[in-house]
């Protein structure tokens, strides 16, 4: 049966000489795997090859054994074009899009996490500079992991139940454990992470991260890469090269 939804393209790989395989994130399906026939033929109905980050309105049809869907119609509503004179902002996109990718099991309905995709594009058009690139980057990962059910403790020691505050002399980082740990506790997990007081500080008062310097925020993005690859067990393709960007 044909459906109407609205869906972003996270990912496109291309699938024989004339036709694409489109990872979409749907409004009223969730993450959906759809072929588009002929949509790399010079002439189609689609208005050419489906570009990532594209969102539009949509016809599907469900396959028939529920994996692989086909997309019969396209009209993109959104693309952002602003993002590609911004090597910061697009790539921080697209890692943002392979993480909502990995984070996401096909067909959970998720209404949230597809508007919340679209608002983050459209916030990251309007970012001035590389230190509110990275702040939106890393709002809208907490967001995901939060939406997704892998939101990590960030007040209080996980092991212990002790609240963060200036009396941590030290503070850790476990993704075993999904959040901060104390010194106490921190032998406890072989994978911690020491953090430093302004990361923990951060981390633990979201007002704080608002002010904070890039510096800081590119160590917090480096944490939340390193968090999602343990608990993912995927590497994430687009990680290196924003770490690199921002470094420079
Ligand atoms: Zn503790």
């Amino acid at each position: 049966m044909l459906t109407k939804d609205k869906g972003i393209v996270l990912r496109n790989v291309n699938y024989s000489e004339t036709s694409q395989i489109l990872t979409f994130f749907t409004e009223l399906n969730g993450k959906v795997s759809a072929i588009a026939k002929g949509s790399r033929r010079p002439k189609n109905k689609f208005a050419g090859p489906l570009e990532i980050l594209t969102a539009g309105e949509m016809v599907i049809m469900p396959g028939a054994d529920d994996r692989l869907w086909t997309l019969t119609e396209f009209e993109q509503i959104f693309y952002p074009v602003s993002l590609r004179k911004s090597l910061p902002a697009l790539n921080s996109v697209l890692l943002a899009a392979e993480i909502l990718n990995i984070l996401t099991i096909e067909h959970d309905i998720h209404q949230r996490l597809y508007m919340g995709m679209l608002e983050f594009m459209q916030e990251m058009e309007r970012c001035a500079d590389e230190r509110q690139i990275l702040l939106t980057l890393l709002s809208f990962q907490l967001f995901l992991l939060k939406e997704t059910g892998g939101e990590p403790v960030l007040d209080f020691c996980v092991n212990c139940k002790s609240h963060y505050g200036p009396l941590w002399q030290r503070c850790f980082f476990s993704s075993t454990a999904s959040g901060l740990v104390c010194r106490d506790c921190q032998g406890n997990f072989a994978d911690k992470i020491e953090l430093s007081k302004t990361v923990a500080d951060c981390l633990s008062d979201r007002k704080k991260m608002l002010n904070a310097d890039k510096t800081s925020l590119l160590a917090i993005e480096r944490l939340l890469i390193s968090h999602i690859t343990s608990i993912t067990s995927r590497r994430l393709k687009m990680a290196d090269m924003v770490l690199r960007i921002f470094k420079r």
